[in-house]
């Protein structure tokens, strides 16, 4: 990508750069963009009033927003608009595909979920996906979309484009997701790690914004990690790195179906949990149950446990990288305070001091929808720059 514009006049670069900060935050006072551009206060309102003038962005009172900043009167604070097309998102879950469409900000205005073994369908999993985004376009009255971004729950080298291991997504091996799904569309659709949509939800619009170094943890079938290194997601030198759920605990020989012994997954996980409930609650259909249902004291204790495993993996990763927060998303992630407090406490106990005491451990912004919200964010980010 070119760096140099020279074609462009410099009030003109300061305006893009102010748009594309309040697209990032959401929302953003004069003072902020002041500081976080370094631009003079009569630049930025220069280059503010012209965004309003062109039907860009617009001033929202205080309470239109929530809570201000404190004491004395709230400042106004300037938003985006959408004008562009809308942009849609899919996230393939290893139990679920879900779509949505949003406007070209990235606000949802709708979505479709379905329940589907995605590991082994992927052929499947994509025709219902296309399906389910084409159906939703028609509802909406949408004919055309500005950009397309899925989520996979595995490995794709960002060479090559392809899904790399053949034993994390059994059925999806050497297939190329963006040119099936783009194929099916008649749309470029852009593919990334789910773990990684769901750090970039985190940084763009949740609690990542308050951190310049954060790990955004899927905890749900499988664990995967969405990396953020000095403000930028870190996805290594081949697109796959954060696939934590395959590290090896000591003394631990469960089968992984990666085929090796002893990874995370194997006790931590949804289908993990839902297993180790059966033996202490005999009586409840695990098969699909939502683990944020469970609210007794023995399944919350196992539940503290399954996060204090994760936490132990999860501290050497924060001694490795000094993050500002571990926000965790996915099913386990959403469950509830029990496993959250459960990853707290490992990171508190096994990461160094000066480390930990500066880790702040929370569940993710949006929840189970975090890959998707990721996706769409992404997908409005390419359609502004
Ligand atoms: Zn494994």
């Amino acid at each position: 990508m070119s760096t140099t514009t020279p074609h462009v006049p410099a009030r003109d670069r300061s305006r893009q750069q102010i748009y594309d900060l309040i697209l990032e935050r959401g929302a953003a006072t004069r003072t902020d963009l002041v500081d976080a551009t370094g631009m003079s206060r009569s630049a930025v309102n220069s280059a503010v009033n012209k965004l309003i003038r062109d039907g860009k962005a617009t001033e929202l009172a205080p309470d239109a927003k929530g809570p201000g900043s404190g004491s004395g009167r709230p400042p106004v604070t300037v938003v985006p608009l959408a004008s562009g097309r809308p942009v849609a998102g899919l996230d393939f879950g290893h139990s679920h595909v879900w779509v949505a469409i949003a406007d070209a900000l990235g606000v949802p205005l709708a979505d479709r979920r379905v329940r589907i073994d995605v590991d082994y369908q992927a052929i499947g999993a994509m025709d219902i996906g296309a399906k389910l985004l084409i159906d939703l376009k028609a509802e909406l009255g949408i004919t055309d979309l500005q950009a397309v971004v899925a989520g996979i729950p595995g490995p794709i080298d960002s060479r090559t484009g392809l899904v790399k291991s053949p034993t994390i997504l059994a059925g999806w091996v050497g297939l190329s997701p963006a040119a099936e799904l783009g194929g099916r569309l008649g749309v470029d659709v852009h593919v990334e790690n789910d773990a990684v949509l769901g750090a970039h939800a985190e940084l763009r619009r949740g609690a990542g914004q308050h951190h310049r170094n954060f790990l955004y943890v899927k905890a749900s079938h499988g664990i995967g990690a969405g990396l953020v290194i000095d403000g930028r997601p870190y996805t290594g030198s081949t697109g796959i790195a954060g696939e934590i759920g395959h590290t090896h605990l000591p003394g631990n020989t469960d089968l992984c179906r990666c085929g090796q012994r002893g990874c995370l997954e194997t006790a931590v996980s949804v289908e993990a949990l839902r297993g180790q409930l059966q033996h202490t609650h005999p009586h409840l259909d695990v098969s699909n149950l939502d683990l944020s249902t469970v609210t007794d004291p023995i399944g919350e204790r196992m539940l503290n446990e399954a996060g204090r495993t994760l936490g132990r993996v999860l501290a050497d990763l924060c001694n490795l990288i000094n993050p500002g927060g571990v926000i965790v998303g996915g099913e386990l992630g959403s469950s509830g305070p029990a496993f959250i407090e459960g990853v707290r406490s490992s990171i508190q106990r096994y990461a160094q001091p000066a480390t930990a005491a500066a880790i702040e451990v929370r569940p993710s912004t949006f929840g189970i929808r975090t890959e998707l919200m990721g996706a769409l964010h992404l997908a409005a980010g390419k359609l502004s720059r």
